[in-house]
C-alpha cells in the first residue's frame, strides 16, 4: 500500500507502527515488574537477606526465619539440604567474592560445589543475581556436572499411534537424542506409549533412556515394570502453599524419589520458575529465589538432577525484564548443587522466531548435561506437551547452527534412506511385539504410512478405543519389559531384544544412578564419576573429536563443487566467441563496445540468475541495436574486475561508451573519461537481473553513446537474501575466471550462435 500526501490520515499514526503491530513479536504479552505478584526475575524487595544459624549441628535459623516459624520447605532444607560442616565458612564468604569464584576458571569446580553445599537459597540467589549473562554462561561451562553434553527429545503424537511413536523414537535416536520422553493426551494410553517408545528407542542404537510423563502413580508403576527406564516428572515448588495445593510435601516427593532409586531407575525432579506465580502463591518473592528453594529441596531429597529453566512456567518468566537471564541462572543454580541439569529449552516461549532462538542459543554455546529437556523431535502439532521451543521443523536449522558455532549440540544429520530403514524396522518390531503379546494387529498400510510420515496427519486413523484398550490390557495382564524382550526375540528382533534386556540388567548394576548418568551408544556410562567436567579454562574440558567435527560439518545443505557447477555443464556451448585478432580501437563514433570477462563463454556458460551467457549477451546487443547504434565484442583477458573490463572496452570504443559483462552476469556501463573504478550504471546483483533489464542496459549504453538521456532501470522489489544462496557459487565461478586471466591487450571476438 502506498499513500500519497492527500490520502494520509494524520491522526492514525505511522505506517511503520501499523506494520510493527503485525509482527509475531507483537503477539507476545510482556508485563512490568510487580513483586507483589512474584513477577520479578531477581532480587525482589520481599526476598529475605541470607542468614544461617547453627546450634549444636542443628540449623535454627534459615534466611531470616527462626526455627519456630519454618514452613515445610524451610524445615526440609534445614534438616537435609545444608552441609552444616561447611556452612559457617560458606555463609561468611563475601557474596561478590563467591560470584567471582563461579566465573574464574582458576577456581576448581569442586571447590565451588563444596562451598555451595553450605549455602542457603537466599545466599545462592543473591550471588547469581550479580552475574551478567556472559558470566553465567562462563560459569555453566565450568560447573555443569558431565563433560559431554547430551540432549532429550519429546516423542509424541496427537493420536498416540504406537507404530508412529516407535518409528519416531528410532529416528530420534538415529539423530543423537539419548533420552526420549513421551506423554499422553489420555492417561489410559500411557502404557501403550511407554511400550512403543521402549521398543522403538532401541532400534537405531543401544542405551537411549525412555520415559512416559504421566500422573505419578502410573508413571512409577510403568517404571517398576521396566516399561520406562527413567523418570523426570516429579514436580517441586518454592512455596509451601503450592506444594499443599498439589496434596504433596517435600517428604512425599523424597519418598517417590526413593521408590525409583530402590528399583535402579534414574530419576530427576522438575521445577522451573514461574509455577508459584501462576498458582497465585509466590509470596512476593523473586523467580530466582523461589527456584533456588526448589533446587535446595531437590538436593535434600537425594534426587540426582533437575529439569528446569524453560519448562511450563517459562512464559511467566519471559514476560518480565531479565527473564531469560533468570532462566540460565536457574540452570547454573542446579549445577552449583552438583546435580544433573536438564536445562529447559523446552516449552515454546515466543511467537517470534528470533526471540525463541535468542532464548536457546546462549545455553547451547555454554553446554549443559542436557541442552534441552524436550526438543520436539516430532512436528510441533504432534507435540503432546505443547510445542517445544524447537521442534522437528527446526532440526535442520539446529544442525546448521551447531555447524556454524561448533558447539556440541549432540545431534547429527542422517540420510533420508538410513532414517527410512530404521523407521521401518522400528514400526515392524513394534507391530510384532503388539501381535505377539495379543495387544493389537496392524496392517501393512499402517506400517507403510508410519514409516514415511512427517506426522500423525499422514497416517490412517486408528479406532478411537484401540490405544486405551491396549493400555488397559497391559495394566491388567501385568505385562513387563521382559514380555517385550520375549516377544522381540520370538519374532526375530534379536538385537532389539538384547538391548531392551540390557536396560533391565543395567538397573541391577545401578551405575546409571550416578549423577548425570547417560549411556553412550557403546553402553558405557557417562556420569559425574566416569566423565566429570574438567573445564579449567582454554584448552581444557569437553572438545569434539576430529570425527565428531566432521559429522557436525556434514549437513543436508552442503553443496559439492560439482553440484554448484552443474548448470554450467547444462548450458555449455550456448554461444561461441571466436577470436579474430587484436581488439581494434575506435572503429566508428556511434559504437558501443561490449567487453566480456576471461571465462565468459569459455568455462562459464550460465549466469547466477540462471540465464545463459548467450541470452545475456543477446539481450545487451539487441538493446544497443534498438537505439540504432553499432556494437562489437572484445574479450578482456587481463582482469576479472568488472570496472577494469568495462574501462578497457570503453577506451577501445569510438563513442567512449562500453558495456562490461562478467560471466556470472554482473554488468555495467562505462565511459573512457571516467576513472577505471567508476561507472555510469551497474547491475551488481546478478541473480535479480532479468532479460528485459539486460536489454535496457544495452539501450542505455547506446543512449549514452548518442548523448541522449538514459531510461530508469529498476531491479524487481525483493528482500530475499541472495548472499546465502549465491556466494558459495560465486566463489566457484570467480575461481574459474581467475584461472583464465592472461596478461596482454583485449582481443576482438565474433559471436557465433548455434542454429
Ligand atoms: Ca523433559
Amino acid at each position: 500500500m502506498r499513500a500519497t500526501m492527500s490520502t494520509v490520515d494524520r491522526d492514525a499514526g505511522s505506517l511503520r507502527a501499523a506494520f510493527y503491530a503485525t509482527r509475531p513479536i507483537s503477539r507476545d504479552n510482556l508485563v512490568p515488574e510487580d513483586p507483589s505478584l512474584g513477577l520479578v526475575a531477581f532480587s525482589s524487595p520481599f526476598d529475605p537477606e541470607p542468614s544461617l544459624a547453627v546450634e549444636d549441628g542443628r540449623v535454627v535459623e534459615l534466611d531470616g526465619t527462626p526455627e519456630a516459624d519454618f514452613d515445610l520447605i524451610d524445615e526440609f532444607v534445614a534438616r537435609h539440604g545444608i552441609d552444616v560442616e561447611v556452612a559457617p565458612e560458606a555463609m561468611a564468604l563475601d557474596t561478590v567474592a563467591f560470584a567471582r569464584m563461579l566465573v574464574d576458571p582458576a577456581v576448581p569446580r569442586a571447590e565451588v560445589v563444596r562451598l555451595a553445599a553450605g549455602m542457603t537459597p537466599a545466599k545462592i540467589a543473591k550471588t547469581l543475581a550479580l552475574l551478567t549473562s556472559v558470566e553465567i554462561l562462563q560459569a555453566i561451562q565450568k560447573l555443569r556436572v558431565r563433560r559431554t553434553p547430551s540432549i532429550q527429545a519429546h516423542v509424541t503424537n496427537r493420536v498416540d499411534h504406537p507404530l508412529l511413536l516407535a518409528a519416531d523414537a528410532a529416528a530420534a535416536v538415529a539423530l543423537g537424542f539419548r533420552e526420549l520422553e513421551t506423554t499422553v493426551p489420555v492417561l489410559r494410553d500411557a502404557p501403550s506409549n511407554a511400550l512403543a517408545l521402549l521398543v522403538g528407542g532401541q532400534v537405531a542404537a543401544a542405551g537411549a533412556l525412555t520415559q512416559c510423563s504421566v500422573e505419578e502413580r502410573t508413571e512409577l508403576e510403568l517404571g517398576l515394570r521396566g516399561l520406562t527406564t527413567y523418570a523426570e516428572t516429579v514436580s517441586v515448588y518454592g512455596t509451601e502453599q503450592v506444594f499443599l495445593d498439589g496434596d504433596d510435601t517435600p517428604w512425599s516427593k523424597a519418598f517417590l524419589a526413593s521408590c525409583y532409586a530402590s528399583r535402579g531407575l534414574k530419576m530427576r525432579f522438575t521445577s522451573g520458575s514461574g509455577a508459584e506465580a501462576l498458582m497465585g502463591a509466590a509470596e512476593g518473592k523473586s523467580l530466582l529465589y523461589l527456584e533456588a528453594r526448589c533446587i535446595a529441596v531437590t538436593r535434600a531429597a537425594g534426587s540426582q538432577g533437575v529439569q528446569n529453566g524453560g519448562i511450563d512456567g517459562v512464559n511467566v518468566t519471559a514476560s518480565v525484564p531479565g527473564g531469560m537471564r533468570e532462566v540460565i541462572a536457574e540452570n547454573l543454580c542446579v549445577m552449583l548443587h552438583d546435580l544433573e541439569s536438564c536445562s529447559g529449552n523446552d516449552t515454546l516461549m515466543s511467537s517470534s522466531d528470533l526471540r525463541r532462538v535468542a532464548h536457546t542459543l546462549p545455553l547451547l554455546l555454554a553446554g549443559a548435561d542436557f541442552l534441552f529437556s524436550g526438543f520436539g523431535s516430532i512436528p510441533a502439532y504432534d507435540n503432546a506437551f505443547g510445542p517445544s521451543n524447537l521442534n522437528a521443523e527446526d532440526i535442520d536449522d539446529y544442525l546448521v547452527i551447531q555447524r556454524d558455532w561448533g558447539f556440541e549440540g549432540a545431534l547429527r544429520a542422517r540420510d533420508d534412506a538410513e532414517l527410512l530403514a530404521l523407521r521401518r524396522r522400528a514400526a515392524e518390531a513394534c507391530r510384532a511385539v503388539y501381535e505377539e503379546l495379543e495387544l493389537a494387529r496392524f496392517s501393512d498400510e499402517d506400517v507403510d504410512a508410519c514409516v514415511v510420515a512427517h506426522g500423525s496427519l499422514d497416517v490412517p486413523e486408528l479406532a478411537p478405543d484401540l490405544v486405551p484398550a491396549i493400555g488397559e490390557r497391559i495394566m491388567e495382564t501385568g505385562l513387563t519389559a521382559l514380555d517385550a524382550v520375549r516377544a522381540l526375540a520370538a519374532r526375530g528382533y534379536e538385537t532389539e531384544a538384547e538391548r531392551v534386556l540390557e536396560m533391565l540388567r543395567q538397573r541391577l548394576l545401578g551405575d546409571f544412578l550416578q549423577t548425570a548418568a547417560i549411556f553412550d551408544e557403546g553402553m558405557h556410562v557417562l556420569s559425574a564419576l566416569t566423565d566429570p567436567n574438567d573445564y579449567a579454562g582454554p584448552g581444557t574440558g569437553y572438545r569434539m573429536s576430529a570425527g565428531r567435527r566432521a559429522e557436525v560439518a556434514s549437513v543436508r545443505q552442503v553443496w559439492q563443487r560439482t553440484d554448484l557447477l552443474a548448470d554450467q555443464t547444462a548450458a555449455a556451448g550456448c554461444v561461441r566467441l571466436a577470436e579474430v585478432g587484436p581488439a581494434r580501437s575506435r572503429v566508428r563514433p556511434d559504437e558501443v563496445v561490449v567487453g566480456v570477462s576471461p571465462a565468459f563463454a569459455v568455462e562459464i556458460w550460465a549466469a547466477l540468475g540462471g540465464l545463459t551467457v548467450a541470452e545475456v549477451l543477446r539481450q545487451v546487443l539487441a538493446g544497443i541495436e534498438e537505439e540504432g547504434v553499432a556494437s562489437r565484442i572484445v574479450r578482456v583477458g587481463h582482469s576479472i574486475d568488472l570496472g577494469a573490463i568495462g574501462w578497457a572496452a570503453a577506451r577501445l570504443s569510438g563513442s567512449g561508451v562500453s558495456v562490461g559483462l562478467q560471466a556470472k552476469g554482473t554488468a555495467l556501463i562505462h565511459r573512457a573519461d571516467l576513472p577505471p573504478l567508476a561507472n555510469l550504471e551497474l547491475f551488481s546483483i546478478a541473480p535479480r537481473v532479468t532479460p528485459e533489464l539486460y536489454r535496457g542496459l544495452g539501450r542505455n549504453a547506446a543512449r549514452f553513446a548518442r548523448g541522449a538521456a538514459p531510461e530508469p532501470l529498476l531491479l524487481p522489489e525483493s528482500s530475499e537474501p541472495l548472499g546465502p544462496k549465491y556466494h558459495a557459487r560465486v566463489v566457484q565461478l570467480v575461481a574459474l575466471e581467475r584461472r583464465l586471466v592472461r596478461p596482454g591487450d583485449p582481443v576482438e571476438v565474433e559471436a557465433q550462435w548455434p542454429a
